[in-house]
């Protein structure tokens, strides 16, 4: 593509096509995503129709190979041939100069106007031909963009020139037919390299992985194949220094990781048998040998991969103003140059100048830097906040989370560390603790919530057969085989006659069965440890803060306490989590909530930006507009950060890029402006859009970029 308007002609010409359900094109990040009734249309058909545009396009099938592109290298062979013969073709006249040949003598001027026009023939041939063919294509889709106006600019300069030249003057524009072109390449080969390399700073990603992996077979013989070809299951080895190509669980030895390419986290990680290790991280010190738990595909790397891609499909909500400005741009345009040119010559009745200033209207006002303003911000963005472990849906979630006026955090697993530890277990009469424990671990066997966890942990194993039902919010049920039903959790969801509540500043799980009430478990889960100075510096970004838990007041108001947060909504069940939300919407805020289990989904869906926290339940990252990997509850801090900078980014881009047609245009109209000077601001315009995209990428922009940004304690 040679200019956003060519994604806007793209996205028309696939839309149009029957079974096209949408279609999105990030022109920054050049990838179109298309959403397709399969029964209608192949995605093979959507090739077809982007290459009869004019266009090249590629399946990315597999996220971690870079799709080919043979383009590159042609366009800076255009723009060599372009810059050598626009340079040659200026240089008759300077040679006629110094053999002290007066250009004014008529013969001598035509001869060198000839020169510099054959010269100027493979400029406006071979280096234009993209613009052109592609003009001709958007005159047949019956949608004009930027290549028509280069190409009207370039190809009407050369033919006027040739017509001056049949009738004998040596008045010509031939040099300046070749600067447009030359210019124009030059932008873009510039700006290319520079998306190039954001994209390329998206794709290391996939590429983090090694594609060879040391398998151990079966005669405990190591043998390298090619990553993608391991399966589940298998065991492999990873020798220190080197990067974790699969995910898995580690069968033996031990190590320490650093993960900070995926998550940002600069400290290392200290693993062992029996933890979790994720592809792409590096092995830093142990040799490992680990059981594959996911293929190449599957990997969470797979993952962040796959939602980088789905950001970049998206259009951010801010560029559809500038989208349908620029559209009507290039009519506008030439109705403005076919205007002027015509005012020019009624008042000069000189065709020269008449030409030139419409030539000049029509480069100048390609609505380039106005396609490339957000999407633009918006790869850099992509590319940032994915290395820091945090992963936007869209860009509108990017733009809304830059919005974002409260924050609501869940409580157990969010601003508490989720692995708590059994403290005490009270028995009923006739119950003993023992039995308590191991009732409740029977039944929580297969939870996934923390307390479930920890009451699992610290109960004997026992072997029983049965379902369990989760009911997010209240507990856990378990019916056995036998027919006995257990049931863990708040005391009013597991029997009409509980014990009393004990007191306490610590979650509770009361355990029934069959109806009796048989006891209750104390569990102790500490907050986080960052949270407190997160939430502080939360409130200095001007946030309204809350907690809102499922569990009881008692050990809300102990939590919200430690860390400083004075609004504090407790005993509330998955439905009145998002009831509050919706009601904190109604008031004015945005907002924002953050949660990682089953019983937040309700509620990250109802917030204007979902925030799952790092590990959370898969119902939680589907829910979530804002997906955190790593880090604790500082990612929040680091991705609101992110979000406003690319918000401002795109502000400065948008009214820059307006300012910038507002002023050329009319400059160009009055005749301030000549042609190949049109053709540089042209290409500076898009180039500035793009300089001042890639400040999102530098580390001072985004006020905190890790905690050590943050105040201490
Ligand atoms: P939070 O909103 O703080 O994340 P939850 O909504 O997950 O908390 O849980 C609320 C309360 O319900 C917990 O404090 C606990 O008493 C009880 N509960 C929920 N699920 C379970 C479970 N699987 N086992 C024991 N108790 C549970
Ligand atoms: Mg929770």
């Amino acid at each position: 593509m040679s200019c956003a308007s060519c994604a806007s002609r793209i996205e028309r010409v696939v839309r149009m096509a029957p079974g096209v359900i949408d279609a999105n094109v990030n022109y920054a990040a050049a990838t179109l995503g298309v959403r397709l009734d399969t029964s209608v249309i192949a995605p093979s058909r959507v090739e077809e129709i982007v290459h009869d545009a004019g266009y090249e396009a590629a399946i990315i099938d597999d996220a971690s190979k870079e799709p080919e592109d043979r383009g590159r290298g042609v366009l800076r062979t255009r723009l060599a041939v372009a810059a050598f013969f626009t340079i040659a073709s200026m240089l008759p006249e300077m040679i006629a100069h110094l053999a002290g040949k007066e250009p004014s003598d008529p013969h001598v001027a035509c001869c060198i106007a000839l020169i510099a026009g054959i010269l100027t023939v493979p400029v406006v041939s071979f280096s234009a031909w993209p613009f052109i063919v592609r003009a001709l294509r958007s005159i047949r889709d019956r949608a004009p963009g930027m290549d028509l106006l280069i190409a009207t600019g370039a190809v009407t300069t050369f033919g006027y020139s040739v017509v001056v030249l049949a009738t004998g003057s040596s008045l010509v524009y031939f040099s300046t037919a070749g600067a447009i072109v030359a210019f124009l390449l030059l932008g873009r080969v510039i700006e290319d390299s520079a998306r190039r390399r954001s994209v390329a700073a998206v794709r290391l990603l996939h590429a983090l992985a090694p594609n060879v992996t040391h398998l151990i077979g079966e005669d405990t013989q190591e043998i390298d194949v090619a990553t993608s070809s391991v399966p589940v299951g298998a065991k492999i080895r990873i020798r220190p220094g080197e990067r974790i190509p699969l995910d898995g669980r580690v069968a033996f030895g031990s190590s320490n990781l650093d993960r900070s390419l995926l998550t940002g986290e600069s400290t290392p990680v200290a693993v062992g048998a029996n933890d979790v290790v994720e592809a792409g991280t590096l092995n830093l010190d142990g040799a490992l040998v680990v059981e594959v738990v996911h293929t190449v595909g599957n990997r969470s790397l797979d993952e962040v991969a796959r939602s980088v891609d789905l950001l970049l499909s998206h259009r951010a909500p801010m560029q559809a103003l500038a989208d349908r400005v620029a559209g009507k741009l290039t009519v506008v345009v030439l109705v403005v140059a076919s205007a002027t040119a015509l005012a020019t010559w009624i008042v000069s009745h000189d065709v020269a100048t008449a030409l030139a200033r419409a030539v000049a209207v029509t480069v100048i006002a390609c609505p380039c830097a106005l396609g490339l303003a957000t999407p633009m911000a918006v790869l850099v963005a992509a590319g940032r906040s994915a290395r820091r472990g945090i992963l936007f849906r869209d860009g509108a979630s990017i733009e809304r989370t830059a919005d974002v006026t409260a924050l609501l955090f869940d409580k157990t697993g969010t601003l508490t560390v989720g692995h708590p530890t059994v403290r005490g277990v009270i028995a009923a009469s006739g119950h003993t603790r023992d039995e308590v424990l191991a009732c409740a671990a029977m039944a929580e066997a297969s939870s996934e919530h923390p307390v479930a966890r920890a009451i699992v942990h610290a109960a004997p194993k026992v072997e029983a057969n049965g379902s369990t039902r989760a009911i997010a919010g209240h507990g856990v049920e378990w019916i056995g085989d036998d027919g006995h039903c257990i049931r863990v959790g708040r005391r009013t969801f597991v029997a009409s006659s509980a014990g009393p509540e004990p007191v306490t500043p610590h979650t509770v799980a009361h355990v029934s069965r069959d109806g009796e009430w048989i006891g209750v478990i104390v569990v102790d889960d500490p907050p986080r440890s960052e949270a407190r100075r997160v939430v502080a510096e939360m409130r200095r970004r001007g946030l309204r803060i809350a907690m809102i838990t499922g569990d009881r007041r008692e050990v809300a108001d102990d939590v919200a306490g430690r860390l400083g947060i004075t609004e504090v909504v407790a005993d509330c069940d998955p439905a009145e989590k998002a009831r509050t939300v919706e009601r904190w919407r109604q008031d004015g805020e945005v907002v924002g909530f953050a949660g990682d289990g089953l019983n937040d989904g309700p509620a990250l869906a109802a917030a204007d930006v979902g925030f799952a926290i790092d590990r959370a339940t898969d119902v939680a990252q589907a829910a979530a507009s804002v997906v955190l990997r790593g880090g604790g509850i500082e990612q929040i801090l680091v991705a609101v950060d992110i979000a406003r900078a690319t918000r401002r980014i795109m502000r400065q881009n948008l009214a820059w890029a307006l300012v910038y047609n507002s002023l050329a245009i009319p400059g160009a109209v009055a005749g301030f402006i000549p042609p190949s000077v049109a053709a540089f601001a042209m290409a500076a315009s898009s180039l500035s859009v793009v300089a001042n995209s890639l400040r999102l990428a530098s580390r001072r922009l985004t006020g905190n970029t890790g905690s050590a940004a943050l105040p201490s304690p």
